[in-house]
C-alpha cells in the first residue's frame, strides 16, 4: 500500500510502499479514505527537537482519519465490515489507576498512532476495535477526518459551563476556530477570538458567529469596554501556544475566571502567578479528547446543527501531500484534507 512515512531522520516525509498491516484478534483493518494534516505532523515533517526525541524512524505518520472497516479481528463482534468510521488515535494501556477507573484520556501509558505507532497516512490502518468510532451517514468523510482536532476543541470548550458566559479564545488556528463554533453552539454570550494573522481571523468569522480581534491592532481592554462587559471574560481558552496571548488572556479575565489551556507553550514559559492568585483564576490543562465522552458529545452536536465544515479550506490527493503540507505551513489555511481513495 501507499504510505506517507518518516523514512529518514531529517526534514521531510516520503510517499513509500509499505505492507498492508496485519491485524490482531482485537483489531480492525480500516481502509483510509480521508486524512487531516495536523500541527503535530508539521513538527514531524520539520524534525524538530520534540519529533527527534519522540518519533521512531521509519514510521507511517498521521492520526486524523476517516475510512471504513474492511477486516475484523476474530474477537471483534460489535463492529461490521463496511462500517464507516473514524477513531481515537491515542492507544491507551489498561493497567494504570486512571484507565481502571474509566479515565482513559488520563492514562500515562498512552501511545499515539502516527507519533509512536504506525499511523493513518496510508491506504490502510490497523486500529484496536476499542478505538473505533462509527460514523453516522450524516457525517462526511471530510468531517470524519477532522474529528480528532474537533475533539480537542470540544474537550476544551466543554471544560467549563459556557451558557451565557463571555468567552475569550486566544489563537484562531483550526482548533481555536472550531472551539469558537462550539462555544456559540452551546450558548455562550460574547465569543471573542484573537490572532495576529488576518487570514485566520477572517476564517474564524466565516466559520462561527464570533468577534475576531487582531491583537496587534486592538487592545482587549477596548474590546471589553466596547462589549460593555463589567470586568472581563468569564472563560478563556488558550489555543495559540503563545506566551503573549496567555498574558493577554490572564489580564482580560474577570475575577474568578476560568481558563482551559490546550495550546502548548514553548518550553518553560513565565506566568504572572500573582495575577492568577489575586484574580482567583482556575487554570485547567487539557490534553487530547475524553475517551469516549468527547466523541459522543461532538457527534451529537454535529448531528444537531454544529457546522465546522468551512474550517476545511483545502483538499488534495494524497499524492500531492507536499502541496498539502506547504499550504498548512503557510498559515493561510484552515484544515487541509488529503484524499487516499485515488
Ligand atoms: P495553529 O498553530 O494552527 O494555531 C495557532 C494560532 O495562534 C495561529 O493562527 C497563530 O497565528 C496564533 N497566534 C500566534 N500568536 C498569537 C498571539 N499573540 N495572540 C493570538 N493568537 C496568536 O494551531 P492549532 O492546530 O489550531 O492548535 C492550537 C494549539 O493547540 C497549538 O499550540 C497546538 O500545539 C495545541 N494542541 C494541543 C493539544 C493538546 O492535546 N493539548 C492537541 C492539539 C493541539
Ligand atoms: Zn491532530
Amino acid at each position: 500500500m501507499k504510505a506517507l512515512c518518516k523514512s529518514e531522520p531529517r526534514e521531510g516525509l516520503w510517499m513509500s510502499r509499505a505492507p498492508v498491516p496485519e491485524i490482531g484478534p482485537d483489531d480492525v483493518l480500516i481502509k483510509v479514505n480521508k486524512t487531516g494534516i495536523c500541527g503535530t505532523d508539521i513538527h514531524i515533517w520539520n524534525w524538530d527537537e520534540w519529533a527527534q526525541k519522540t518519533v521512531p524512524v521509519p514510521l507511517i505518520t498521521g492520526h486524523e482519519f476517516a475510512g471504513e472497516i474492511v477486516e475484523l479481528g476474530r474477537n471483534v463482534t460489535e463492529l461490521s465490515i463496511g462500517q464507516r468510521c473514524s477513531g481515537e488515535g491515542h492507544l491507551i494501556g489498561k493497567t494504570s489507576r486512571q484507565s481502571r477507573s474509566g479515565k482513559f484520556h488520563l492514562d500515562p501509558a498512552t501511545r499515539g498512532i502516527g507519533v509512536n505507532e504506525q499511523g493513518a497516512f496510508a491506504q490502510y490502518l490497523r486500529l484496536p476495535a476499542f478505538n473505533v468510532v462509527p460514523l453516522p451517514d450524516t457525517i462526511s468523510d471530510d468531517i470524519g477526518a477532522i474529528l480528532d482536532p474537533l475533539g480537542n476543541a470540544v474537550h476544551t470548550a466543554l471544560s467549563f459551563d459556557l451558557v451565557g458566559e463571555d468567552v475569550l479564545i486566544t489563537g484562531a488556528g483550526p482548533i481555536g476556530i472550531m472551539a469558537a463554533a462550539v462555544a456559540r453552539h452551546v450558548g455562550a454570550r460574547h465569543v471573542v477570538i484573537t490572532d495576529v494573522n488576518p487570514a485566520r481571523l477572517e476564517l474564524a468569522a466565516k466559520v462561527a458567529d464570533v468577534m475576531p480581534v487582531d491583537v496587534r491592532q486592538e487592545d482587549l481592554a477596548d474590546v471589553i469596554a466596547r462589549l460593555k462587559m463589567k470586568q472581563g471574560f468569564d472563560i478563556g481558552m488558550e489555543m495559540s501556544g503563545n506566551q503573549t496571548a496567555l498574558d493577554q488572556m490572564v489580564e482580560a479575565m474577570t475575577m474568578g475566571g476560568r481558563i482551559a489551556m490546550l495550546g502548548i507553550p514553548p518550553g518553560k514559559s513565565p506566568v504572572d502567578w500573582s495575577r492568577i492568585v489575586f484574580k482567583a483564576i482556575t487554570v485547567k490543562g487539557v490534553y487530547g479528547r475524553e475517551i469516549f465522552e468527547t466523541w459522543y458529545k461532538m457527534i451529537a452536536m454535529l448531528e444537531n446543527g454544529l457546522d465546522v465544515s468551512a474550517v476545511i479550506t483545502h483538499r488534495f490527493d494524497a499524492d500531492d501531500f507536499e502541496t498539502g503540507f506547504s499550504t498548512m505551513r503557510s498559515g493561510a489555511s484552515g484544515k487541509v484534507v488529503l484524499d487516499w481513495t485515488g
